[in-house]
């Protein structure tokens, strides 16, 4: 039986995790689930999946879920706070943590979970992009196994051989990520200035949370995800092509020196990944549809519009400068999309936002937590700046 903690259970992985999870009530249980402002959903889910534990972010939140639990006779003890999150990623009852929290919030806590050595799921791609050295350096310290959740790196992680991290000696050439190109794919720049974010949120495979569909929609995600590659698979970003692949359907390949490419392909649902990575090296029944290849009849591929898609080249760039400029890029992308799903900056002022507040911050190399957690205020806080600066 593996004893598990979901951070931000209420979000689209943390529902997809408890999905998976119900339907092997033999080999998961569930210690602790936890969401930020979703509390009817969060009390819901301890019922159904009878959490010890609910973590949120404030004691008036707090408060609130202990009454809807109170009223339902539902026994799960509610506690809020960051030093909650850590303890609950931490404790020893706990197995596996699935890493779900949206943004730079997930850093900490997942940082507690690797630290304690438990079996990580990562989707927070986030964490990995704002401290991948130091990240992986826990990772090595403490034994902790970490599996990826992102459809892409989980596939890359299937069609690797066990050696991975010496891929140059195992004969890796290159990653190829998979995109799907987003809601936009084929516009102009002039066409996606007026764009809603309702209609960047709208992706055409994949059904996912708003932060991460607008990443998608300006490539940003992509961008992020290349640097999550290099971190997890010991890979330099020029090692790493992005094909774009409008149907979604092969989830990412790696080809070989000898001319082998291998491909991991399914019908776009996050359950394969999880089902995946809670069950390795094992599989189990995930609930998702079988591929119907006939029905799919074809598979599309082109290269990536950097042009109209300005955030990808802001993510090789970071990339390539290294140091906290990926923590920059990251904190300044948070505060430009907030901005645009609140509709004060326009979707192609996103890219502007990220320019403006890398091309203005000098980088440095952090030497630790608070180094990295420095360097994201300071990009939050000129961002900030900057937008106030585009609505006056
Ligand atoms: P959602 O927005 O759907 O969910 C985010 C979760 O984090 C919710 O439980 C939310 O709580 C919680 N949360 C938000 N802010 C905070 C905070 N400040 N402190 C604590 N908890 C917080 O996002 P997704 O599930 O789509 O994505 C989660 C992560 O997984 C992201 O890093 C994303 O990049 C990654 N990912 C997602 C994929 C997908 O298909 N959805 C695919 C690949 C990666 P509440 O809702 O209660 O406010
Ligand atoms: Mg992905």
């Amino acid at each position: 039986m593996q004893s598990i903690t979901i951070l931000g259970a209420t979000g689209s992985i943390g529902e997809s995790t408890l999905d998976v999870i119900a339907r092997h009530p033999d080999k998961y249980s569930v210690f602790a689930l936890t969401g930020n402002t979703q509390i009817q959903k969060l009390a819901t889910q301890c019922l159904l999946h009878r959490a010890q534990f609910a973590i949120v972010n404030d004691a008036a939140a707090a408060s609130q879920l202990r009454e809807l639990l109170l009223a339902t006779g539902c026994k799960t003890e509610v506690l809020h706070g960051i030093e909650a999150l850590c303890q609950v990623s931490s404790a020893v009852q706990v197995d596996t943590v699935m890493a779900a929290i949206v943004g730079a919030a997930g850093l900490v806590p997942t940082l507690a979970a690797v630290k304690a050595g438990k079996k990580i799921l990562l989707a927070n791609k986030e964490s990995l992009v704002m401290a991948g050295g130091l990240f992986m350096q826990a990772v090595k310290a403490s034994g902790s196994v970490l599996l990826p959740i992102d459809s892409e790196h989980n596939a890359i992680f299937q069609c690797l051989p066990a050696n991975y991290e010496q891929a140059a000696l195992s004969g890796v050439s290159k990653l190829l990520l998979s995109a799907s190109g987003g809601p936009f794919r084929g516009w102009s720049l002039g066409q996606m200035a007026a764009v809603t974010p309702d209609q960047a949120c709208a992706h055409p495979n994949w059904s996912m949370g708003r932060k991460i569909s607008v990443d998608s929609a300006s490539l940003m995600n992509k961008g992020l995800e290349l640097i999550e590659a290099c971190w997890l698979f010991n890979m330099h970003a020029s090692q790493i092509e992005v094909v774009v692949h409008p149907q979604s359907v092969i989830h990412s390949l790696v080809q070989y020196t000898d001319g082998s490419v291998l491909a991991q392909l399914g019908n776009p649902d996050m359950r394969t990944p999880i089902a995946h990575a809670l069950a390795w090296p094992d599989r189990i029944e995930s609930g998702v549809a079988d591929l119907n290849l006939f029905e799919i009849a074809r598979l599309d591929f082109e290269q990536p519009d950097i042009k109209s898609f300005p955030c990808l080249q802001l993510a090789f760039d970071a990339a390539a400068a290294a140091g906290d400029a990926p923590a920059i890029l990251n904190a300044a992308n948070e505060v430009a999309v907030q901005a645009f799903l609140d509709e004060r900056i326009s979707f192609t002022q996103i890219a502007e936002v990220v320019d403006n507040t890398l091309s203005g911050l000098d980088y440095s190399e952090p030497d630790g937590l608070d180094a990295v957690q420095e360097s994201d205020l300071k990009a939050r806080y000129h961002s900030a700046n900057y937008i106030a600066e585009i609505e006056s």
